[in-house]
């Protein structure tokens, strides 16, 4: 395999672009917008530059790298040629069902149709296409470039071929794949969303702090960062709309949102990307600062 193309130059799709380049394949970068491309182009610059300041790569790899994405502003433009498509477009089922109708239509019959999705059915990602056993999950991890692990979602219909294939290729991009298999939230997601909602509550309730509750966490269970903290890492939005498919998909109340998660979504308080969520973010601080709604 030689071509991919990755849709959604977002948080994702950026560090899954680069991945696939450094590894030498050959890239097509694909988003509606022009200027979210030209901002992805540059983040992953910038991160190769730091990978170099470490002395994990040299500039040829660097070059090489950035020598292997082009850009496209279309579906069709951008997979006639691609033998596996990674979509990683936002986070919306009526998005994905079109854009996967689109991927059908425009890229080869032999290609893999993969999805970075967090949380919504493969199998009705799947069922949009004529392909559906060429469908299969790819849920990469944030930040792409650095998390070792890919979970590998087989749709109902996904073929043991196309498994192992996504298999053979993490690997490739030096990632360590896990299979598992297409129910709400697969695994990632289903423990780490209930562990969120449950830190927002014990916040909400009064339990302890914002510091406390990640400190307990961080230290009591050596997590690298506490809940409150890497639900901001992750956006509040993209929590709660995880939480959501839980609660629907399972049908039981144990996964129902937080009303305070629910509140600041509302609020427009998304976490980092949005300057603040339970902490506050400024460019170029890197201290943690709790947000003065919980002081
Ligand atoms: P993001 O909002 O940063 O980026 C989404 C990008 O998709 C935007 O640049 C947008 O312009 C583009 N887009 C929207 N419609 C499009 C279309 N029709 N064609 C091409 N591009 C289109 O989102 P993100 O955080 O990168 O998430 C992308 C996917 O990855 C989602 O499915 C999300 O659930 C999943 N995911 C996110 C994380 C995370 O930590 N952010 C982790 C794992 C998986």
């Amino acid at each position: 395999m030689q071509f991919v193309s990755v849709i959604g130059a977002g948080t994702m799709g950026n560090g899954i672009a680069h991945v696939f380049a450094q590894s030498g394949f050959k890239v097509t970068l694909v988003d509606v917008s022009a200027a979210q491309l030209e901002k992805a182009i540059g983040t992953i610059t910038k991160n190769l530059d730091r990978q170099l300041q470490k002395g994990t790569i040299d500039e040829t790899i660097k070059l090489a790298t950035l020598n292997n994405i082009t850009t496209a502003t279309t579906i069709e433009a951008g997979v006639a040629t691609a033998q596996l498509v990674v979509e990683a477009a936002t986070e919306n089922t009526a998005l994905k069902l079109k854009i996967f109708e689109q991927l059908d239509a425009a890229a080869p019959t032999t290609a893999i149709l993969a999805t970075n999705t967090s949380s919504i059915s493969i199998t009705k990602i799947a069922a949009a296409t004529k392909r559906p056993t060429q469908v299969i999950g790819m849920h990469f991890m944030n930040p792409v470039p650095v998390m070792k692990l890919v979970e590998i979602i087989n749709g109902y219909a996904t073929t043991k071929t196309v498994t192992d294939t996504i298999v053979t290729l993490s690997k490739q991009l030096g990632k360590i794949p896990c299979v598992v298999n297409d129910y709400p939230g697969f695994i990632a997601n289903r423990i780490l969303m209930p562990m969120i909602n449950e830190a927002i509550c014990s916040l909400y309730e009064g339990v302890a702090t914002v510091e406390g509750i990640d400190t307990v966490m961080k230290l009591g269970m050596a997590h690298p960062m506490g809940p409150l903290q890497l639900a901001d890492f992750i956006g509040l939005d993209v929590c709660l709309s995880i939480l959501n498919v839980l609660h629907t998909g399972f049908g039981n109340p144990k996964y129902a949102a937080c009303p305070l998660l629910v509140n600041m979504v509302t609020a427009g308080k998304l976490g980092a990307k949005s300057g603040e969520g339970f902490y506050v973010y400024t460019p170029g601080n890197k201290a943690l600062v709790v947000s003065s709604q919980f002081m």
